[in-house]
């Protein structure tokens, strides 16, 4: 059965963890709320009304820096772990997993960790230190020690320094979970404290502040702090306590803790003023009331803490749901989980393919302007142009000239046309080749579930690429084979078709009525003959080119589209179904700073869902 000591042991536990986690207490954090829910005791007061020196005594380990001066400049929260046995140590949330057991040197490390945000300078920032101490000689308590408050800004410091010291006091004070340490020196008069200035705005009933008197011992002789002691000069609901602390001589003379308290008690036991008072006095007895008003408050907030437990792990249940499940460990179900991303992906593709999601028009718009537009833009004119048609028609009959119609010349003619088809038609298959492309990129971005694994993104994609890479190569033999097959085999009957009849030049012996010479009524009938064949191997293509307009969107569609939508990834699944358990895994690597995130997610459920088990045993405890 948990008991109330465990209950606070439970709490800080908490608190603890939500450091570790990155929760600090006062942060704009997620989980801060269920920090500021729970019980805090800090300390305010004047500079150098004693602070940490009362922190000191309640912990009874020497470990603050301490002195006259700004000392305390950043907050510390100080974490009090009672351990039933084993030597006591303190650790640090910035170091985590590394145990001091010197307090000098924590206090040396508080130093160094206030100078490294600060600057060895006089100048204060409200980053706060953690510090746990584990001790089976310290009650549970989270205690925060802040900077002393000032009146004015001393050389080196911001003009604002009041103002902003005043600030950060006040965001720990005026969280109604937090218990406040008035410290106010006994050598100065009540109505001046700092302490109770602040306390009385932040808790104007009193009900969270109790009054701590200080340096009993630096009194006027003659004068005695028995009015304040005893709630006359100023009322609060809880009793106020003196204590004397070490003063910097003793500081300087290295006395010890011990030393220290058996000092004080015998100060109170033996004092003519304070004699009537002693069991109520000193720093021991201040622990001792703070942790029992500490254990009811607990039992008060119980219901609160409860619901605050619940929504914590509402809330973490939620972003692990958002982040994934984690994945699981046998090789089996690790398959599955990657066929299933891998269809969730291809799914997505189709969708661009068959419509539903935009891009697979920008296929047919290769066919519908692309490739028209190439074709149009073919070089013919000067390919059959009179002059080309002559050289290549006289060079095909050699020395002997053709009789009636220029067999080889044609022949040339149509095959050297009809190779310029081959550079529209590998166009088209880039052209889409690309939008394919384009395609698995955005659908690997839109598939939501990939997203968790940039390893296996990044397969996925590489296997589409070469899935894709492979039907280019097919797709471009596929339609120069096409083009070649034009050229293999004429279409016989458009040349039986045109019409048979030799050129008739006129008169070939001139004409005597135009003075027309022999030679150039020649050369007429001649570029005639030319530019006839010119335009009947023009037409021709022009045939070929119509045909090749169809055909060649039906090749790229059943080579390239067509396999993509069926076997984009067939070759990666007759791979992957090989793969060993280990190269599984790897697929399924998860971006590290989500893993991150789940892990520290998981942490904190366990955290919750243990404390809220405590707490619900502890519920039930009188
Ligand atoms: P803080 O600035 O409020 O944290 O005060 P410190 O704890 O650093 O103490 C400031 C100075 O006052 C130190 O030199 C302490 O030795 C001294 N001091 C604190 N409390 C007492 C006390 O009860 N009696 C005496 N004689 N000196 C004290
Ligand atoms: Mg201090």
């Amino acid at each position: 059965m948990a008991t109330m000591e465990s209950l606070i042991g439970l709490v800080n536990r908490i608190q603890r963890a939500c450091t570790a986690l990155g929760d600090y207490g006062g942060g704009d954090q997620a989980f801060s709320s269920l920090w500021d829910a729970l019980p805090s005791v800090a300390v305010v007061g004047g500079q150098s009304s004693g602070k940490s020196s009362v922190l000191e005594s309640i912990v009874g380990r020497d470990f603050l820096p301490r002195g006259s001066g700004i000392v305390t400049r950043r907050p510390l929260v100080l974490q009090l772990q009672k351990i039933e046995d084993g030597k006591e140590y303190a650790e640090f949330g910035h170091l985590p997993r590394r145990r001091f057991s010197d307090f000098a040197s924590v206090r040396k490390e508080i130093e160094d960790e206030t100078d490294r945000i600060t600057g060895k300078t006089k100048q204060i920032s409200p980053v706060p230190i953690h510090l746990s101490i584990y001790s089976p000689n310290v009650v549970n308590l989270t205690l925060i020690d802040l900077p002393g408050l000032t009146k004015v800004a001393v050389e080196g410091q911001a003009q604002t320094i009041v103002e902003d010291i005043e600030n950060m006091v006040r965001s720990y004070v005026e969280k109604p979970n937090c218990i406040i340490l008035a410290i106010s020196p006994a050598n100065q008069d009540i109505a001046t404290s700092d302490a109770i200035k602040i306390a009385r705005e932040v808790d104007p009933s009193g009900d969270r502040t109790f009054g701590v008197l200080t340096k009993l011992d630096l009194m006027d002789k003659g004068t005695n702090a028995v009015d304040v002691l005893e709630g006359r000069s100023y009322r609060l609901q809880h009793p106020w306590v003196g204590i004397v602390n070490r003063s910097q001589a003793d500081i300087n003379k290295n006395v010890d803790m011990m030393a220290a308290r058996r000092k004080e008690r015998e100060y109170f036991a033996t004092s003519p003023d304070y004699g009537h008072l002693a069991s109520k006095m000193g720093a021991e007895y201040l622990a001792k009331l703070l942790s029992r008003h500490l254990e009811s408050v607990i039992r008060a907030r119980i219901p609160s803490i409860t619901s605050l437990i619940n929504k914590s792990i509402d809330e973490l249940e939620a972003e692990m749901d958002h982040l994934g499940r984690p994945i699981a460990l046998d090789a089996g179900a690790q398959l599955y989980t990657i066929l299933e991303l891998c269809r969730a992906f291809d799914k997505i593709f189709k969708e661009h393919l068959d419509g539903g999601r935009p891009g697979g028009d920008r296929i047919y718009g290769v066919f519908d302007n692309q490739l028209p537009a190439a074709l149009k833009k073919l070089p013919f004119d000067r390919h059959l142009s009179v002059q080309n048609v002559r050289k290549i028609v006289s060079e095909a009959d050699g020395y002997q000239p053709h009789l009636i119609a220029p067999e080889q010349g044609y022949r040339r003619l149509i095959e050297g046309s009809l190779n310029y088809f081959r550079g529209p038609a590998e166009a088209s298959v880039d052209a889409v080749h690309l939008v394919l492309k384009e395609l698995v990129r955005k659908s690997i971005g839109e598939c939501q579930e990939l997203k968790r694994f940039p390893t296996l993104q990044s397969t996925i994609a590489g296997a589409a690429n070469e899935s894709l890479e492979r039907f280019r190569e097919e797709s471009k033999k596929t339609v120069v084979r096409l083009v070649d097959m034009e050229s293999s085999y004429l279409t016989v009957d458009f040349f039986r078709k045109l019409p048979q009849e030799v050129e008739k030049a006129g008169n070939p012996g001139g004409n005597p009525r135009d003075n027309t010479p022999a030679s150039q009524n020649i050369d007429r009938y001649a570029e005639a003959h030319f530019r006839r064949i010119g335009s009947n191997v023009s037409s021709y293509v022009y045939m070929i080119s119509e045909t090749l307009r169809n055909t060649i969107p039906k090749a790229v569609v059943y080579c390239q589209v067509k396999e993509a939508k069926q076997n984009l990834l067939n070759y990666f699944y007759t791979q992957i179904g090989r793969r060993e358990g280990k190269q599984l895994s790897e697929l399924l690597d998860e971006d590290p700073a989500l893993m991150d995130r789940r892990l520290q997610c998981a942490k904190r459920l366990e955290l919750y869902k243990k404390a809220r088990d405590e707490v619900d045993s502890v519920a039930w405890v009188r």
